[in-house]
C-alpha cells in the first residue's frame, strides 16, 4: 500500500511573510505540489482557524494570515481562484476577528476573505456512512468549492485534546450545526463532517502554537514549523506525535482512521523534511494546566468518562475561576461518565453531565457529548449569578 506523505518544514523565529511563504511553498513541494488537486479555474476554499479573539499574533489562537496568504498565492499561480473563508465559534463575531487579526490587511491587498456567517446561504451536504449525522448543514460556499484546504493552527484543546486539520473543519458548519454537533456527539459528528466536505489538503500553521487550555486561552508555544499533507488524518497523526500524544489518544484522529478516511499508523506515513524526533515537544495537556480545586466541591468521573467530559468540566471550572465565581462550587457534586449518583449527596445538588449520564440524570442535567462549557457553568451556578462567557458576545440563551 502506498504510504501517506507529510512534510515538516522549519521557519525562522518570528517569520515575516516572505519566510512563511518560503516554508509553505517548500512544504507543498515536498509532497509533490498541488497541481494534482488544484486545476485552472477551480474555486479553492482555504479554511484557516478564526475560532475567536484574542487575536494577537503571539497568542497562538488563530491561523497566521501570512500562512493563508501564501497558500492563496500558490493556488493563484496554479490558475485557480483562492477564497479564504471561515466562521468563528458559536457566539463569536467573525467580522471582528477579521478586522483585528491581520486578515483585514489581506482584504486590502485584494485577496478574497469571506466571513461565512455573513454569507447566510446554507446547504445540507450528505455525510456518507454518517454515525451521528446523515447530512451536515454547511455554508453554500463549501458546496461551491472544487477543493477545500484545511489550514489549522496546531493547539491543545479543552475537549478533544488536540485541534488540528480535522477539528478545524467545524468552521465550515453553520452555528446551528455546530451546536447540534455538541449535543449529539462531537467525536463522531466531526468525522461525519470530514466525510462530507472531503478536504484534499492540510497545511498546518505550527509557527506559534498553544498548549494547556486551548483553543483560545492556552499558553503560546513557539515551534516555528509548517506541516503539509494530502491525507488530513495522517497530518493530524503526525501533529499529535509532534506535541507528544499517541494518535490513539486524540479521538478525532483515531475515529477518522477507523472509518478509513486516512491513516494514522507511523508505518503508513512517510515524513519528509525535518525529522519528527528533532522537532517534537510534549505540550502541556489541557487537564494538566493549573487545575481548580475547591473544598466542598466534588467531581466524580465514571469509568465511561472520556477526555471530552473530563476536559469540559475542567475548562468550565477554569472559566468560573476567571470569572471569580468559585464561591458557587462548595456543596455541588458533578458526575460524568455513567458513574452512580452518590448516595450521601442531595439530588438537588448533583449536576449530571453528558449523554453518558442520560439514564441517571438529575434535574440539573447538562445535555451534550461533550456539552458546552458555558452550560456546565450554568448548571452549577443556577440562578445565583449570570454565566460570563469567556469570548463569545451573545447571551447564553441565544447561543447554546
Ligand atoms: S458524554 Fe460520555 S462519551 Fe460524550 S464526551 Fe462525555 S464522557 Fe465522553
Amino acid at each position: 500500500m502506498q504510504k501517506a506523505t507529510v512534510s515538516i518544514v522549519k521557519t525562522p523565529a518570528g517569520p515575516d511573510f516572505e519566510q512563511i511563504y518560503a516554508a509553505v511553498k517548500q512544504s507543498l513541494d515536498l509532497i509533490g505540489g498541488i497541481e494534482d488537486i488544484v486545476r485552472p479555474g477551480h474555486l479553492v476554499l482555504i479554511n484557516p482557524s478564526w475560532v475567536a479573539p484574542p487575536v494577537e499574533r503571539e497568542a497562538g489562537c488563530i491561523t497566521l494570515p501570512e500562512v493563508a496568504r501564501a497558500i492563496a498565492d500558490i493556488v493563484k499561480a496554479a490558475g485557480a481562484r483562492p477564497v479564504i473563508a471561515e466562521s468563528s465559534a458559536v457566539g463569536v463575531d467573525t467580522e471582528k476577528v477579521i478586522q483585528s487579526s491581520g486578515y483585514r490587511d489581506l482584504l486590502e491587498l485584494g485577496y478574497e476573505v469571506v466571513n461565512l456567517k455573513a454569507t447566510k446561504a446554507t446547504v445540507d451536504l450528505p455525510a456518507e456512512n454518517g454515525i451521528v449525522f446523515n447530512q451536515v448543514e454547511c455554508w453554500e460556499l463549501v458546496k461551491q468549492a472544487d477543493v477545500i484546504i484545511s489550514v489549522p493552527k496546531l493547539k491543545t484543546h479543552d475537549q478533544t485534546e488536540m485541534t488540528c486539520a480535522i477539528k478545524k473543519l467545524k468552521g465550515l458548519l453553520t452555528d446551528k450545526a455546530k451546536k447540534a454537533m455538541h449535543q449529539e456527539g462531537l467525536f463522531d459528528g466531526v468525522i461525519d463532517l470530514l466525510s462530507a466536505v472531503k478536504p484534499r489538503l492540510a497545511v498546518v500553521d505550527a509557527v506559534v502554537c498553544q498548549e494547556g487550555v486551548g483553543p483560545v486561552f492556552g499558553k503560546p508555544v513557539e515551534m516555528n514549523l509548517v506541516l503539509a499533507g494530502k491525507d488530513v488524518v495522517a497530518v493530524d497523526a503526525v501533529c499529535a506525535r509532534l506535541i507528544g500524544y499517541d494518535p490513539e489518544e486524540t479521538l478525532l484522529t483515531k475515529n477518522a482512521a477507523a472509518r478509513g478516511l486516512g491513516v494514522m499508523d507511523a508505518e503508513s506515513i512517510n515524513i519528509i523534511g525535518e525529522p519528527l524526533e528533532g522537532v517534537t515537544r510534549r505540550f502541556l495537556r489541557a487537564i494538566e494546566d493549573d487545575p481548580v480545586e475547591v473544598e466542598g466541591f466534588e467531581l466524580i468521573h465514571g469509568e465511561a468518562a472520556c477526555t471530552g467530559c473530563r476536559n469540559t468540566v475542567m475548562s468550565a471550572l477554569i472559566d468560573m475561576r476567571n470569572a471569580d465565581q468559585l464561591m458557587y462550587l462548595p456543596g455541588v457534586t458533578v458526575v460524568t461518565g455513567k458513574a452512580p449518583l452518590p448516595a450521601d449527596a442531595s439530588p438537588d445538588n448533583i449536576v449530571t453531565i453528558g449523554l453518558c449520564m442520560k439514564d441517571n440524570q438529575t434535574e440539573r442535567h447538562v445535555k451534550g457529548c461533550p456539552p458546552n462549557n458555558a452550560l456546565v457553568v450554568k448548571a452549577i451556578i443556577g440562578d445565583r449569578a449570570e454565566v460570563k462567557r469567556m469570548y463569545a458576545e451573545e447571551s447564553l440563551d441565544k447561543t447554546d
